[in-house]
């Protein structure tokens, strides 16, 4: 009997074309499909490895036969398609899933609303500078699939957002980081919270008693997540409010990770990662990095050198003593609320742009004490003029970065701060948040 071997991609971003290469690497006939343009980048190299594609359209009889789908994370499960293959019993997995089963390495997987990117790329520097033989995937940089199929890691940091757990079935996470739960992509989950939360927890489906779970003991939606839910792996919980141990938490200023009797400590304002949020971010690095016995003044040294990301509370330039910081990828309120705590100046700050269905009352009272003016940057910011005009006594309207800068950099005076922390997704004026970053960096620069 012939066997199935066909194997469809929907999507041709990053994690498709590389699944894409795996797959053929493995012996699959594969074809990839995308409902859009593909890139030219991607284009190129499915036609050097001989993959068939096709590009703004689904052909559905070609792909309904697969016997596997592997889907971006990008298309929901409402997309029609989707529902067609479910219905028809053809198992629909993610990138991280698929390349799971050709890679023997260590997995660790990091997840949460916030502080993913943040703590995946510490995690990584701790570990690259340990000389451990690892690679950096998932939500961030190359193709997981790509690097199992052309490397030979023998660990993983894989950056992992809900929509990737969503197809994540037999995969296990050897350390499962779980960061932080707040309401974010509800419109994914039929706006229950609980659908979001109960994606996020997949991330330690799978695991034995040999694994462990890293979480934020401080975070209330986890707390009550993990309520009526069993853990197999080793529970190591982080905290800023109380003493945890075996575990992380704070003494004086100082970080303390205990793990296996051992501690390693820190001052918090050695910490290259600055602000409260990278506090939480850091506890949960260093203690995957003690589970692995990465040796403490490494650990250390990581926390003091390590790139601060950018986008992420970046600094860009002091003009006129007045700081400039772009936090664009604050996309939702959590995040502002984490980029304005941990501000120690008065500070002008930029909000705006598509808002999801926000609830800004969580930054009142940091507004009220930190902020002296608020420039809007986006098309319709009439529900922030609602939520603060109470609060603070200037509130303008801009159309651009660099409109959005120069009005900042008028109301700013010496010692101030202008931070650029939306809270609010960019597809009104910009490609996305990178854009929206990018633009403001250059529009600082010619101040
Ligand atoms: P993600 O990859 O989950 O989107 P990032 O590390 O890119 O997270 O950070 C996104 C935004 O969230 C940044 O603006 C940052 O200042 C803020 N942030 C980072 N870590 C945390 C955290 N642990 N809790 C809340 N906000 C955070």
């Amino acid at each position: 009997m012939e066997v199935n071997k066909n194997i469809v991609i929907l999507g041709a971003g990053e994690s498709g074309v590389g699944a894409a290469y795996l797959a053929q690497q493995q012996g699959y006939d594969v074809f990839v499909s995308d409902m859009g343009a593909i890139a030219p980048k991607y284009k190129e190299q499915l036609q050097n490895w001989n993959i068939r594609f096709e590009e703004n359209q689904h052909t559905e009889a070609e792909i309904l036969n697969a016997v596997e789908v592997i889907k971006s994370p990008g298309i929901p499960d409402k997309a029609p398609l989707v529902k067609k293959l479910r219905e028809k019993g053809v198992p629909v997995i993610s990138e991280i899933e698929f390349a799971g089963r050709y890679t023997n390495a260590k997995m660790i997987c990091i997840t949460g609303s916030n502080g993913k990117t943040t703590t995946t790329t510490l995690t990584y520097h701790i570990l690259s500078k340990a000389g451990l033989n690892v690679g950096l995937a998932g939500n961030i940089g190359k193709s997981f699939a790509y690097q199992v199929a052309t490397e030979k890691f023998d660990t993983y940091v894989l950056e992992i957002s809900s929509f990737m757990l969503d197809d994540m079935y037999k995969f296990k996470a050897d350390i499962a980081v779980l960061l932080n739960i707040t309401p974010d992509h509800l419109d994914r989950y039929d706006y229950k919270l609980e659908n979001y939360v109960a994606s996020k927890f997949r991330i330690t489906q799978n695991q034995t008693a040999n694994d462990y779970f890293i979480y934020c003991a401080d975070d209330t939606e986890t707390l009550k997540g993990m309520q009526g839910r069993t853990f197999a792996a080793k529970q190591l919980p982080f905290s800023i409010e109380k003493t945890i141990e075996p575990g992380a938490y704070l003494e004086n200023d100082n970080i303390v990770i205990n793990v296996n009797q051992e501690h390693f400590q820190m001052s918090i304002t050695e910490l290259a990662l600055q602000g409260k949020h990278n506090i939480y971010n850091s506890m949960a690095s260093g203690l995957a990095a003690r589970i692995l016995e990465i040796r403490n003044p490494t650990i250390r040294e990581s926390m003091m050198d390590v790139q601060p990301i950018e986008h992420r509370l970046e600094f860009v330039a002091k003009i006129s003593g007045i700081g400039f910081i772009n936090d664009s990828k604050a996309t939702n309120v959590n995040s502002t609320w984490y980029a304005l705590e941990s501000m120690t100046t008065d500070v002008v700050l930029i909000l705006g742009g598509v808002d999801k269905g926000n609830d800004y009352s969580m930054l009142k009272e940091l507004v009220r004490q930190k902020v002296k003016a608020i420039v809007c940057l986006g098309k319709d910011n009439s529900r922030i003029h609602d939520a603060f005009e109470d609060d603070v006594d200037v509130i303008v309207n801009t159309l651009s970065a660099a409109e959005a800068a120069q009005v900042a950099f008028h109301l700013a005076k010496k010692g101030d701060t202008v931070l650029l922390s939306p809270a609010c997704a960019s597809f009104d004026l910009f490609k996305n948040y990178e854009d929206r970053g990018t633009q403001f960096k250059d529009a600082v620069r010619q101040l």
